[in-house]
């Protein structure tokens, strides 16, 4: 991407921009001496420390060492990448992108401006679920949402909406509002079945919009109103929506967070959002059952701490164990995998209406370490009754420990195998040290 830009352009952008400006218009700003200060947008403090340079058009923290221009910053805190803003600097300058290749940005410019279009009648549409729910005749509705306890300030934060009974698109309609409805195909709303009949997705359904970091619908998550089948719906693959990448919640967890802390991963809606009117508002839910490696790397980019909280039956302890054997991988030194485990038939929904935010709040903070996880599953596999149980379970927990990155936490994970297989003398301890510190006998 960045030789398809000229640097050039890039350096007159930056140029042209006041980063000062920039980031007064997101957090809150001081002026001393020269420089600009502010309470810093990544990492916690009560005294400012992040430095903003008029001078140098840079900024600096003098607390968390983060640093960077004005696209860095729109980068870190935007959580843009870096084509968008480019894109964003070169509106606000009213600068147009040149490119030596000029297919290529004629591409880009036609994905950036098709995904728009997407994003936009997705947000029109949603406005249009949402008043939905007050219609009068849609009184099911709000009996519904009542009965689930969700509160009306709620409803209104996750801009829930309902979509209502129509099933078919009349070819009459089709035809008069031809660009709209194709857009509607594209977005995953419409569909066009085998006799060309024209569908709508979500019939009769809560509507829950998928939105990005930034706040713009990628997609729905849809929940029936009545007894039929299926319970959940979401959208379809599109432009703009990636069932394996996109989190239910996150736009709501960066506008209610200054500084996240960490997150909490479930795996509903509801959980979503009773969680988040009881006062924990850091919880995302992953689409559809299973996790993967690039909602991991993303998780740990939002936050330092993940602890997830699957539902308390068979299948989420499975999906626990299997996000731990995953992520090791990414357990870098300076990051917490941790793990919640609910009762039996219970979910995140059901136990913090049942127990309340304290008793919750007890759970986050006991939640159970990767590490324990780790030596605890493997033990429960094999007991260290005979050498060569100890055997496999060092096997199986050495490949494991393997995989991390962080020298520390390995360090320590050794030391917690070694005092479980009970070996106390140094040379013994040699067997679990990586070969290369290994003392090797001289060749004769
Ligand atoms: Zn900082």
């Amino acid at each position: 991407m960045l030789e398809k830009i000229p640097k050039s352009f890039i350096d007159e952008l930056v140029l042209k921009t006041n980063i000062v400006d920039i980031v007064s218009s997101k957090i809150q700003i001081i002026k001393r001496g020269k420089n600009f200060y502010a309470i810093c947008p990544f990492h916690n403090e009560k005294t400012p420390s992040f430095s903003i340079s008029l001078e140098k058009q840079f900024y600096y923290c003098f607390g968390c060492n983060v640093h960077g221009n004005v696209i860095d910053f729109l980068m870190n805190y935007e959580k843009m990448s870096f084509l968008e803003s480019i894109k964003e600097l070169s509106m606000l300058n009213g600068m147009k992108i040149p490119t030596k290749n000029i297919k290529y940005k004629k591409q880009c410019e036609k994905i950036y401006y098709e995904k728009k279009k997407l994003h936009n009648i997705l947000y029109k549409l949603s406005k249009k679920y949402i008043n939905n729910i007050y219609e009068k005749k849609n009184v099911q509705v709000r009996k519904y949402l009542e009965k689930r306890g969700v509160r009306k300030d709620i409803i209104e934060k996750f801009s829930i909406g309902y979509s209502n009974n129509i099933k078919i698109i009349t070819d009459k309609y089709a035809k008069q509002n031809k660009t709209l409805v194709n857009l509607l195909i594209k977005a995953g709303i419409l569909y066009l079945n085998k006799n060309n009949t024209i569908y709508n997705r979500f019939v009769n359904r809560i509507m829950f919009p998928i939105k990005n970091s930034k706040g713009e619908i990628n997609g729905f998550g849809a929940r029936i109103l009545t007894k039929s089948f299926p319970k959940y719906l979401n959208s379809p693959e599109t432009k703009i929506f990636k069932k394996k990448e996109n989190l239910y919640g996150i736009n709501e967890v960066y506008k209610y967070n200054k500084l996240i802390k960490k997150l909490l991963i479930v795996e509903g809606y509801f959980d979503v959002i009773t969680l988040f009117q009881n006062k924990i508002k850091y919880a995302v839910s992953i689409l559809g059952t299973s996790i993967n490696i690039n909602i991991i790397k993303k998780l740990f980019k939002i936050s330092n701490t993940i602890i997830y909280c699957y539902d308390g039956d068979k299948a989420g302890k499975n999906a626990s164990w299997k996000t731990l054997e995953i992520s090791l991988p990414y357990i870098e030194d300076n990051k917490i995998l941790k793990f919640i485990f609910l009762p039996k038939g219970e979910d995140p929904d059901s136990i913090i209406r049942k127990e309340g935010y304290k008793n919750f709040k007890i759970r986050i903070k006991n939640a159970t370490p990767m590490s324990e996880f780790l030596f605890k599953k493997l033990l429960k596999k094999n007991d260290l009754s005979s050498p060569e149980k100890k055997t496999t379970f060092s096997r199986l927990a050495i490949n494991m420990i393997q995989k991390i990155p962080g020298k520390i936490i390995k360090f320590f994970l050794r030391k917690k195998l070694i005092k479980k297989l009970g070996i106390t003398k140094h040379d013994q301890r040699c067997l679990l040290i990586p070969k290369k510190y290994i003392y090797k006998k001289k060749k004769k």
